[in-house]
């Protein structure tokens, strides 16, 4: 994972509120600012809820956000129009949790990796084939498996075929949401390792979104945390597992499991207590406070601020 120091991705300021009657407001993504920078994978860990997936979608466009702009090679996502669209369309791809929900059950394997060369115009006839055959191959499948259906592959072969797909159009930046959650622990590593080679190969740019940090940990150069809505916490992956600043981080990490015995008898457990709240009409000041055992009384009344408290290393928590 060689990283640019140029972002491939602003986000600022990244509004997604969803009315839910009432005059109730679901503030799904609430002001987030995040770059994505080229050649990196990016972790986004929370909680389900969290907005994590809101954001992921909000970048590539399956939503219109509230407020704020996300740009992609420095041009506003939400703006573009005709050559510009088809080739953001292009270059930003999805990686889905289910795989068997995002694949059409009616459509083969090679139809459905071929749907977006046609969309695009990228190849024709028997060229058309070969590259079908090539990203078979490029994500462990092979040309006995173009003609056969989704249904007749395991869960891990599917999230290969969705991978192939994303893979058809010659991405550059591929949001992976949850891409392992739903796989045999078994499998889980093989497909990651796959992200990972691929990644390296086509010189790809990640978000990868999750809702624990043990498998983000091995993927990211950075990881953001996100709680009901705002990203809490930013740093390297390294920094983020070596000391957490965020108490909710804190509270992730404690409950990874360590597989030294002498390890897991040292660390402390730290158990979130109370329910994650909801983020519709959330709590004034900061989000985490009902649930935070450092918790003031200035936690209740102000948002605390998204601050670089270290090089690289950003938190928003009133204890520092
Ligand atoms: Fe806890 Fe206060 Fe920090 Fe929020 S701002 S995480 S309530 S100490």
């Amino acid at each position: 994972m060689s990283m640019a120091e140029n972002p491939l991705i602003e986000i600022k300021n990244l509004q997604k509120y969803f009315n839910v009657g009432r005059g109730a407001v679901l503030k799904a993504v609430d002001n987030v600012n995040l770059q994505i920078m080229e050649g990196e994978t990016l972790g986004l860990v929370g909680e389900s809820g969290c907005g994590k997936t809101t954001l992921g979608r909000t970048i590539v466009r399956l939503y219109e956000p509230t407020g704020g702009e996300v740009l992609f090679e420095g041009k506003n996502v939400h703006k573009l129009q005709g050559q510009e669209l088809r080739e953001f369309n292009r270059k930003a791809q999805m990686i889905f949790q289910d795989p068997y929900a995002s694949l059409n059950p009616r459509m083969t394997v090679a139809d459905i990796i071929g749907e977006g060369i046609d969309i695009h115009g990228l190849y024709k006839n028997r060229e058309r084939t070969e590259r079908i055959y090539e990203l078979l191959n490029l994500v462990g499948l092979n040309k006995e498996h173009a003609n056969r259906f989704p249904h007749e592959f395991s869960g891990g072969q599917r999230q290969r075929i969705g991978i192939a797909r994303a893979l058809a159009v010659e991405p550059k930046f591929i949001v992976c949401d949850e891409p392992i959650s739903a796989l045999d622990v078994s499998i889980q590593a093989q497909v990651v390792n796959l992200l990972m080679e691929l990644q390296q190969k086509l010189k790809l740019t990640y978000l990868f979104i999750a809702h624990d940090l043990s498998m983000v940990k091995y993927v990211s150069d950075r990881i953001a945390v996100m709680y009901l809505g705002v990203v809490v916490e930013l740093a390297t992956s390294e920094d983020l597992h070596k000391s957490p600043l965020h108490p909710y981080t804190q509270a992730l990490l404690s409950a990874i499991p360590i597989p030294d015995p002498e390890t897991e008898r040292k660390k402390k457990r730290i158990l979130l207590e109370g329910d994650v709240p909801s983020p519709i009409n959330p709590p004034e000041g900061c989000r985490f406070a009902k649930r935070c055992r450092h918790a003031k009384p200035v936690c209740t009344e102000k948002q605390p601020e998204f601050k670089e408290l270290e090089k690289n290393h950003f938190v928003a928590c009133h204890l520092y």
